[in-house]
């Protein structure tokens, strides 16, 4: 079969694949004996300097299925923390469905996206209902809040199912590899993948993606790759996307050891039912508090004023030993451990 790429680790990037014939070529991109060197140098640089992460250290679909989802929008140092915690309150997936949805809800205070976890409890309700984790991605797509990326991820990893997973760390790293792009991605990624270790090789191109392959500067001289690499780094450096600034204020009453907090509408779009401070105009005089907080684009500068009562607003005062019970949204748990009261 005729190869339109070619290993050359020594010397200059390898020639510009042609597009056009690539698009119209049902060539492979590696020739097998390119192919096999590929999947045993990418493996081996995995099984000797992947990070040491909790949700690594076994198969068990429960946590796999866990960590992608937590992985989805956070992260990793975040997902790290944040894990642990999560396993302890609820260590199997029969805890987690028996558990009502507001526990599962502070339980993931400090991920963020709550719609996430909405669909986990649902999930485990639906999976232990059925009687456990189905093995393929195309059931697996068919649970709440798995999409075609978490599904292949959960059957590759967890059940060693043959099946690629493209997220935005494979794709970064297989168009700067291939100067390819779009549902060509998807194909060479297939085309690549380990059948054998399917979960290893999926888990070994996402890291690359995200220890070497960076976004801004790729660490190519460390990269284990390199040697099939068109670009190498070349004309990487792009502009960050555009963030937007945003000024918001809380009001912070605090009486006999409660915090008055109020619960966002079911309406919201963004983290309904959740708990927080109650909001009111910036430039109160001088805050007790600021703060800087980034969601998604925005960078929030954030300004806390005391209050002595909780004026008017619709909400309750809740023990601050038991603030933790609730679920808080982000802000309001890191303004509550800023001030060092929980
Ligand atoms: Fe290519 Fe450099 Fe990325 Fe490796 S790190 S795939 S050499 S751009």
């Amino acid at each position: 079969m005729q190869s339109t790429f070619r290993a050359n680790p020594a010397g200059k990037p390898a020639p510009a694949v042609d597009t056009v014939a690539f698009m119209k070529s049902s060539d492979a991109i590696l020739r097998r004996h390119d192919l096999r060197a590929f999947r045993h140098r990418l493996l081996r640089w995995f099984d000797r300097h992947s990070r040491q992460l909790p949700w690594r250290a076994d198969l068990d679909p429960y946590h796999v299925w866990l960590s992608e989802i937590m992985l989805q929008q956070t992260r990793v140092s975040v997902v790290v923390e944040r894990y642990p915690a999560f396993l302890d309150r609820f260590p199997d997936l029969k805890r987690l469905a028996a558990a009502q949805l507001a526990e599962v809800l502070a339980a993931w205070s400090g991920l963020g996206y709550y719609r996430r976890a909405r669909a986990l409890h649902a999930t485990a309700r639906q999976v232990v209902k059925q009687g456990g984790f189905p093995r393929t991605a195309e059931e697996l797509a068919a649970l709440p809040g798995i999409g075609r990326y978490t599904a292949a991820a959960i059957a590759s990893i967890a059940f060693e199912q043959p099946c690629a997973v493209v997220d935005g760390n494979v794709e970064r790293v297989l168009g700067r590899l291939f100067r390819i792009r779009g549902k060509q991605v998807w194909r060479v990624a297939e085309e690549l993948l380990h059948t054998r270790r399917p979960g290893d090789f999926n888990q070994a191109m996402m890291e690359l993606g995200a220890t070497v392959c960076l976004p801004q500067a790729p660490r190519c001289n460390d990269c284990p790759v390199f040697g099939w690499c068109r670009t190498r780094g070349a004309g990487e450096a792009r502009a960050g996307s555009r963030r937007h600034k945003r000024y918001i204020a809380y009001r912070w009453a605090v009486r006999d050891q409660a915090v008055f907090l109020v619960q966002r509408g079911d309406h919201k779009s963004l983290m309904p039912g959740m708990w927080e401070l109650p909001q009111t105009r910036p430039g109160m005089g001088v805050p007790l508090l600021r703060l800087r907080h980034a969601i998604t684009n925005t960078d929030y500068h954030v300004s806390v004023f005391g209050a002595k009562t909780a004026n008017g607003s619709a909400g309750r005062w809740v023990k601050l030993a038991h603030v933790e019970r609730l679920p808080l949204t982000g802000l309001t748990r890191k303004i509550l451990l800023r001030s060092k009261l929980v």
